[in-house]
């Protein structure tokens, strides 16, 4: 987690108080999220991404680090249990879609696999 980051946002955002963060979901990502009267804070691992709640910036929410336009990647996720001898179960893909800042973070893989660890028993 960039602590700086988030210094920043309290500091700026919520008059020096730590953001109450909610777990949440944007796109098909888990996210942690605070608000204010103005904005929508999404904090993805070390990136923030700020959604204007009303306005012309209304569609589109920017990287809180750095300003770029946040851009959503489609991802295809097959599902698989683990076994013994590397993955089974029925693979079962879904498109998923991804929030990701182009200039701080990785496109996301358009496939990814996902072993549910366990779930055999
Ligand atoms: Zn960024």
């Amino acid at each position: 987690m960039s602590n700086e980051l988030v210094e920043k946002l309290s500091e700026e955002k919520f008059a020096g108080k730590n953001p109450e963060w909610k777990e949440a979901k944007w796109g098909d990502i888990k996210v942690l999220c605070a608000w204010d009267d103005k904005n929508w804070y999404y904090k993805n691992g070390e990136v923030i991404y700020v959604q204007a709640k009303e306005g012309p910036g209304n569609s589109t929410s920017h990287c809180y680090g750095c300003g770029t336009e946040i851009e959503f990647g489609a991802q295809r996720q097959s599902k698989w249990l683990e076994e013994f001898d590397g993955p089974v179960g029925d693979g079962s893909v879904k498109l998923k879609h991804i929030p990701y800042c182009p200039t701080c973070e990785k496109e996301p893989e358009e496939t990814s696999v996902i072993v549910e660890e366990g779930s055999l028993y």
